[in-house]
């Protein structure tokens, strides 16, 4: 995996620093969507000279480089995926839990009929995870018996 993003910053003429590296091996093993704060609070563990700022720009550069996707689903904070596939994503608005969707976007071929040259799609779904559903249901039941 490690030899894989050397050769793949390689490709984008980017310098293969540490952190870059880093930034690439976490999301690629950390498929929740992860945002820079909670990025630099893993990577702090393991090298406490790490700055907040190298994170931040780190993630930039990578994101420029359509290395990985940058998600606004939460409208306060970005998240950021490895995954470059076109996929959608649920945030769950009470665990805030952001899962992958996988959809085929079915408007795709319209639009590129038409000459535009797609490079992301990103459609946004907000409710309630399987799990947040469940519970709420549970609580409803039980406030019915109550
Ligand atoms: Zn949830
Ligand atoms: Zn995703």
């Amino acid at each position: 995996m490690y030899e894989d993003d050397l050769t793949l910053l390689k490709a984008h003429h980017l310098k293969a620093t540490p952190q870059r590296l880093q930034i690439l091996h976490y999301l690629q093993t950390h498929h929740t969507h992860p945002g820079a704060d909670e990025i630099y609070t893993a990577l702090k563990r393991t090298t406490p000279s790490l700055s907040r700022t190298t994170v931040y720009n780190a993630l930039e550069t990578l994101k420029k480089e359509h290395l990985i996707h940058a998600i606004t689903i939460s409208g306060s904070e970005t998240r950021y995926d490895s995954r470059l596939d076109t996929h959608h994503h649920f945030l769950c608005t009470h665990c805030k839990k952001i899962s992958d969707i996988e959809l085929i976007c079915p408007n795709i071929k319209n639009v590129e009929g038409n000459g535009y040259c797609i490079n992301e799609v990103h459609g946004y779904f907000k409710g309630l995870c399987p799990t947040c559903a469940k519970k709420q249901e549970q609580k409803h039941e039980s406030q019915d018996v109550a």
